[in-house]
């Protein structure tokens, strides 16, 4: 697999600073992700987030406001020149998020583990200039992680990249998600081309954590951050215990140390 095209866009950006996508967990009405969006344009971030459609582990908990929120992305883009990004889970996420012009789709984890879901996307999404970010499984397997990375590139999505989110483990931590750091390592080893952006926000599962994580992945000279950012952190749907407010995003991209030449 060689596949430059990402890393060529990110070398095109000449930051001075890593990647950052940033915004919330859940797009919840287009005021919230409005707001967010604005707070967040002048600021390093380069992507803005938001879940449209939310995989939860247990029934009943806020699934996302689906296609509805589409159109708050739009503005997005359009009042703040911030990039989209959104997490596809399916076939039809994957063709809505094309039609209303997402530019950066990722694959979550709870995606990354199912392979007939990722060709089922890999398969609607295929050829396509888009921005393709597959997430760790939950799982600690570079195979499977790999494989879907594969699924998407053999129909010849171009513009892939990985996020590391943390492995689900019985062992008890302070983690949410325990970040293995050598699986990234392996699959960048293996993919040195491959641009990983990390995931402090679900590697911890809190607010505090965010700082040493994110540091940790610049040192081992990761591409990028995907942070989960919120004006009302307390009051979010989903993820409200690891949501920062974008005065603290800006305070962490100020004190990190990056180290260069990246990975
Ligand atoms: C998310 O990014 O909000 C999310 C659900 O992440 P993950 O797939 O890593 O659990
Ligand atoms: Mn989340």
């Amino acid at each position: 697999m060689k596949n430059k095209n990402f890393r060529t866009w990110l070398d095109a950006m000449e930051l001075s600073h890593p990647l950052v996508i940033a915004g919330p967990c859940s797009a919840e009405s287009e005021e919230q992700v409005l707001e967010i969006a604005h707070e967040l344009k002048n600021t390093d971030a380069t992507v803005f987030r938001a879940g449209v459609w939310k995989p939860r582990t247990r029934p009943g908990s806020f699934e996302g406001n689906g296609a509805i929120a589409l159109p708050w992305l739009k503005k997005v883009k359009e009042q703040t020149g911030l990039l989209t990004a959104i997490e596809i889970a399916n076939a039809h996420h994957a063709k809505l998020a094309l039609e209303f012009d997402i530019d950066v789709l990722w694959i979550g984890a709870r995606t990354t583990v199912n392979p007939f879901a990722v060709q089922e996307i890999a398969d609607a999404i295929q050829d396509t200039d888009k921005i393709v970010l597959v997430k760790n499984p939950i799982n600690p397997d570079l195979d499977l992680w790999i494989g879907a990375i594969e699924r998407l590139h053999k129909k010849g999505v171009k513009n892939l990249g990985a996020i590391h989110r943390g492995f689900s483990s019985f062992r008890k931590s302070n983690y949410r998600n325990i970040p293995s750091w050598q699986i990234p390592i392996d699959l960048k080893s293996k993919y040195p081309t491959l641009p990983i952006i990390n995931d402090p926000s679900h590697i911890c599962g809190n607010r505090t954590g965010i700082f040493d994580v994110s540091q940790t992945a610049l040192d081992l000279k990761m591409d990028g951050l995907i942070i989960e950012t919120h004006c009302h952190p307390d009051k979010a749907w989903s993820d409200a215990k690891q949501q920062i407010k974008p005065e603290r995003l800006v305070e962490i991209m100020n004190q990190l140390k990056v180290r260069k030449p990246r990975f």
